[in-house]
């Protein structure tokens, strides 16, 4: 039995066969760090979650052909592929530049879909009618927005420059277009408790998002979160701690909803903290989580009756963290 909606499920059931995302990297930036909204960015915030294998010099085209050959290579000729544009903020541009380089998709026949991430507060109604246009030409469409977390406070606390509301209103106006909505959350963050993170997921769910990614806290170098980690006033979660919440979101989360992610991947020589947040022990990471779901005998969406308030019997008020 799957325990967990995973998105290479939902594509395999969607499109017949195996479906990759081909991340890409462009020279986008973030009107939280250009100043716009705000300056230096997120307090988590390295290299705007950009990849370390890719690098914005390389053009769209080049990406999109390398990610395809090596996809095919490894997982079989009849694999399909998502265009992922994951670093910085992909909808943070010029509406003619936007479509010029989402344009670039409709020339791969292997790719069935256009994934998009961005913050909510960068989803103007013209980028959004694109971006639904190319649902009208055959490619299936999700934006991502970067949420994090449905405690405002924690949003002041950690620089977002964006509220609550900023999604709300994003997704509602994503899903008239019957764009896919994927909201990015993050456990352990700053001040947060088990409470806090039962709340965004609750929010999710509230939403209807299409699909969800959760991911633990992770320290990277350079970045304000290293200063706090480094002078003892943060600490990161064990990875125990990180299972344990991950499914307490889960179990919230409706059955239908797509899991895009479930851990981090970050780089050895940059992460200060969790280790378990490497690349090399994401697999480690899901498998734990996945057994702690069978020890519950739970699974996704077990708590996820709609009115009925979320698992309030279960909240247990624990210690702030910050
Ligand atoms: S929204 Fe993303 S790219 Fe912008 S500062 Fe925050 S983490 Fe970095």
């Amino acid at each position: 039995m799957d325990r967990i909606r995973f998105f290479r499920l939902y594509a395999r059931e969607t499109f017949g066969c195996r479906v990759r995302k081909i991340p890409v990297a462009l020279p986008f930036t973030c009107p939280n760090i250009d100043g716009t909204k705000g300056r230096g960015g997120c307090i988590y915030c390295y290299r705007g979650s950009r990849p370390a294998h890719l690098s914005p010099r390389q053009s769209l085209r080049e990406q999109i052909e390398e990610g395809i050959r090596q996809a095919k290579d490894r997982y079989g000729r009849k694999t399909r592929f998502f265009v992922y544009f994951q670093s910085y903020t992909n909808t943070y541009g010029d509406i003619a530049y936007l479509k010029n380089l989402y344009d670039t998709v409709l020339d791969y026949e292997e790719v069935v879909g256009l994934d998009v991430g961005t913050r909510p507060d960068c989803a103007p109604e013209e980028v959004l009618d694109l971006l639904a246009n190319y649902k009208r030409l055959g490619l299936e469409v999700w934006i991502e927005f970067g949420l994090q977390s449905a405690n405002f406070e924690t949003l002041k606390r950690i620089n977002r420059a964006h509220g609550v509301s900023d999604l709300v209103d994003a997704v509602l106006r994503a899903k008239k277009r019957g764009l896919k909505v994927c909201i990015h959350t993050i456990v352990g963050l700053p001040g947060e408790s088990r409470e806090d993170f039962i709340e965004t997921a609750k929010l999710v769910r509230a939403l209807r998002a299409e699909g969800i990614k959760i991911h633990p806290i992770y320290v990277m170098k350079n970045t304000a979160l290293a200063k706090l980690y480094e002078e003892g006033r943060f600490k990161t979660l064990s990875l125990e701690e990180y299972v344990r919440y991950a499914v307490d979101m889960l179990e919230i989360i409706p059955p239908e909803t797509v899991v895009h992610r479930l851990t981090a991947e970050a780089e050895r020589e940059k992460l200060l903290s969790p280790d378990y947040c490497l690349y090399e022990r994401k697999m480690e990471v899901i498998e734990a989580i996945e057994r702690e779901m069978e020890r519950r005998g739970s699974r996704q969406g077990l708590l996820s009756v709609e009115g009925a308030g979320g698992n309030f019997e279960k909240l247990v008020e624990e210690p702030r963290r910050f």
